[in-house]
């Protein structure tokens, strides 16, 4: 069966660098109930077969008020799916559906967390952080979050708030072109995981982004001696 598409309208755009933007969107049809880390398919009306379907995760926890956040960044090449909804404005409709996917906290909140992501990897991984301390959480959080450039690390300040406010939420920026003066990482993700993380006892880890990311730091963590039901992975391509 076909999934239910429900139209949801843009009510506010927020550039959050020249290459990668958030939408705010409200559905028409509320609520949307959905847990952090999954993500709805956008129907998009380009190609020469519309629609082009193309998914994308849900930025911020469930508000169950209909509204829903997706953060994106632009194509590289000229008919990217991702450059509509570049062009899209406040008042613009979009078909989605939804939410789909398995890549989600556990019910029972027991375990210290590895988060693992590039770019716009980054996605569901903030919704599930935001999450885990929109409530009295303990255990130990590691962040890494990699980029190009320290300008593509969107949600860095964000990070880096969470990071001064709970002692239990560690962050590790990491980029392979430093500007002057930067203090975090340089090199992969992969590297600085296995100079962070030690044993995998009682941490599950999750890893977000293109398979350039995704399978080097897999490979890091079973060098590690992660078994295969503590790792989690949400891949793009
Ligand atoms: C479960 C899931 C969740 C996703 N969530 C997000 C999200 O929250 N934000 C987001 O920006 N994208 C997300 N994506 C990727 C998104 O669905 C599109 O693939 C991406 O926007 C590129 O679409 P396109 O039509 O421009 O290019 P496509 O024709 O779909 O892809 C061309 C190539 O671009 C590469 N690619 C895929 N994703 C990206 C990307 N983000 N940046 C650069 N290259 C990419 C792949 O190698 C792919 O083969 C998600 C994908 C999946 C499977």
């Amino acid at each position: 069966m076909a999934p239910e598409r429900r139209t949801a309208v843009v009510e506010e755009i927020r550039p959050l660098n020249p290459r990668v933007r958030e939408i705010e969107l409200r559905l028409e049809k509320a609520p949307f109930p959905y847990e952090s880390g999954q993500w709805v398919a956008v129907y998009l009306p380009v190609g020469p077969q519309p629609p082009k379907v193309r998914a994308y995760s849900l930025a911020t926890p469930a508000t169950g008020d209909g509204r829903i956040t997706l953060s994106f960044n632009r194509g590289n090449r000229p008919d990217s799916a991702t450059d509509y909804l570049f062009d899209l404005e406040p008042g613009d409709k979009l078909e989605i559906s939804g939410p789909n996917g398995g890549f989600t906290l556990p019910p029972e909140r027991e375990h210290d967390f590895l988060f693992v992501a590039r770019f716009t990897g980054i996605v569901p991984i903030r919704c599930m952080i935001l999450d885990l301390f929109s409530r009295p959480f303990t255990r130990d959080v590691v962040l890494i979050y990699g980029a190009q450039s320290p300008e593509d690390l969107v949600y860095g300040e964000e990070f880096e708030a969470l990071a001064g406010k709970y002692p239990n939420f560690r962050y590790f920026p990491c980029v392979q072109i430093p500007s002057a003066g930067w203090k975090g990482e340089v090199g992969s993700e992969a590297a600085c995981l296995e100079r962070t993380i030690r044993s995998p006892e009682g941490r599950l880890a999750y890893l977000c982004g293109l398979r350039a990311l995704v399978t080097p730091a897999e490979e890091a963590l079973q060098r590690i001696g992660f078994p295969a039901e503590q790792i989690r992975r949400e891949r793009y391509d």
